[in-house]
């Protein structure tokens, strides 16, 4: 739904009356996926019926992926070790969403950690795809990507290490964005790899996320990374850009039909070519192995004595924080600490962690020159089409899957998923991809886009 047919429902019935039944749809739905119902939220609603509530997002519901803080309202990330975990305090972006008077309806489901493709790792149970419920939504976000395509939110947050808000964007035909690294802050962000992860948004439409970014980017010194810059959507329509098709990024025959399609649309408005960028077979095993490691150090807080879960008292710290561990974190948190682990040993550091590093500076450059030669950089989300509940079983192919977006972090630059043509009645969706900062110039062609597809669909 978009914010402009929310406040018409509001006008209508009243804040309290519509958010009641955001809140039952939430129950009664069969996707599961919210973690957490904040039922106070209706005192919110009610303040807005009165008046009391103002802002840019004054009443308008918006969810929150549970590695975000809330206070007062429990914060799992997806996890058994944090299954009882109640923030004393909000994230940066909630702050800043509660002072433009948003309506925070719930936390939504999310791979264990972040850790995932399909929030089939999560210890809450896999989200459901809402164009069909034997299909996953895509992760880690998928709860924060299927919330908005069911109605079940109007706007919603997620977070992006490798894809996670890009991949439900695209598998639930929302819209979705990793902002630059350091545009929104993440503090209040419980991390799983720092160096790779944004809290980004998702909406129905462009116009709705360009708001949605305007108010939770902005300066934070909490945050050591964060650019210190405010955000203002500003669309700008422009043609004869020069677009760059990515070469390396490629789908299957179903996706590869709807981005050709899109393409010959740009194509009579812009210039289109192709671009390649050679560091890109090199990303995914890269992005894996310093995520990883990032993960590796960052869950070694998870001790059983500070957050979440603890045991008996045993004979010895060692067994008491195997024993919590052993409890609290699913198969695939426990593999990526091991392999984290592993990339960062004395033995290993050279021969895993600093080559990844080096990668990492190849896929920059490449960015770097394609960015000069291009306005904007154009590639499939996700390579294939929602996957079926149980499809990547085996780690390594799940792995895979992100192909196409984890180069996007390794080098910092803003991307954004856009629906393009449905294929077999699934979402598909086409990433834009801009240089640092330039979220205004992807907005805005994107804008244009989602226009000229609405047009001929
Ligand atoms: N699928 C990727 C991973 O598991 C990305 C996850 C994310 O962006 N949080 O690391």
């Amino acid at each position: 739904m978009l914010i402009s047919e929310w406040r018409k429902k509001v006008e209508d019935e009243g804040a309290k009356n519509a958010v009641a039944e955001v809140l039952d749809k939430i129950k009664q739905s069969r996707l599961n996926a919210f973690i957490t119902i904040n039922e106070k939220c209706i005192e919110d609603a009610r303040r807005f019926d009165k008046g009391e509530l103002k802002g840019r997002l004054a009443g308008v519901p918006v969810a929150v992926k549970d590695c975000i803080t809330t206070e007062g309202i429990l914060t799992t990330c997806g996890s058994k070790i944090l299954h009882d975990y109640i923030p004393p305090f909000d994230a940066h972006v909630v702050e800043r969403l509660k002072a433009e008077g948003a309506i925070i309806v719930g936390k939504t489901n999310m791979d264990e950690f972040a850790m995932g493709t399909t929030t089939e790792t999560s210890y809450y149970g896999v989200v459901r795809n809402p164009y069909d419920l034997d299909r996953v939504a895509g992760g880690s976000s998928g709860g924060s990507g299927a919330c908005v395509a069911a109605d079940e939110s109007v706007l919603s947050l997620g977070t992006d290490t490798g894809g996670s808000i890009r991949c439900p964007a695209s598998f639930c035909g929302v819209v979705g964005l990793k902002p630059t690294y350091g545009l929104v802050s993440r503090y209040g962000l419980i991390p799983y790899a720092n160096s790779l992860e944004q809290i980004g948004p998702f909406a129905s439409n462009v116009d709705d996320l360009g708001l949605l970014l305007e108010v939770i980017a902005g300066p934070d010194a909490r945050d050591s990374t964060n650019a210190g810059k405010e955000f203002r959507y500003e669309p700008k329509e422009r043609e004869g850009l020069r677009i760059g098709v990515i070469k390396e990024m490629g789908g299957n025959d179903n996706v590869m039909n709807s981005f050709d399609q899109a393409v010959e649309l740009i194509k009579a408005k812009h210039k289109v070519a192709e671009v390649s960028m050679p560091s890109f077979k090199y990303a995914l095993a890269a992005y894996y192995i310093i995520a990883m490691s990032e993960a590796s150090s960052n869950l070694a807080r998870y001790d059983g004595v500070r957050y979440g879960l603890s045991a008996e008292k045993l004979s010895s710290w060692n067994e008491f924080f195997s024993k919590v561990r052993a409890d609290g974190f699913g198969d695939e948190v426990k593999r990526r600490i091991m392999l984290g682990s592993y990339a960062l040993s004395a033995g290993y550091y050279g021969k895993y962690y600093l080559k990844a590093l080096k990668v990492r500076t190849l896929v920059i450059r490449d960015f770097k020159k394609a960015l000069n030669d291009f306005d904007l950089l154009i590639a499939p989300t996700m390579p294939a089409l929602p996957f079926k509940i149980g499809e990547l079983a085996d780690p390594l192919t799940m792995y895979k899957a992100d192909v196409n977006t984890v180069p996007i972090n390794l080098a910092g630059v803003p991307s954004l998923s856009l629906p393009i043509f449905a294929k077999k009645g699934l979402p598909v969706g086409m990433q834009i991809i801009g240089n640092y900062f330039e979220e205004n110039s992807i907005l805005s062609f994107a804008r244009w886009l989602e226009r000229e597809i609405a047009e001929v669909s």
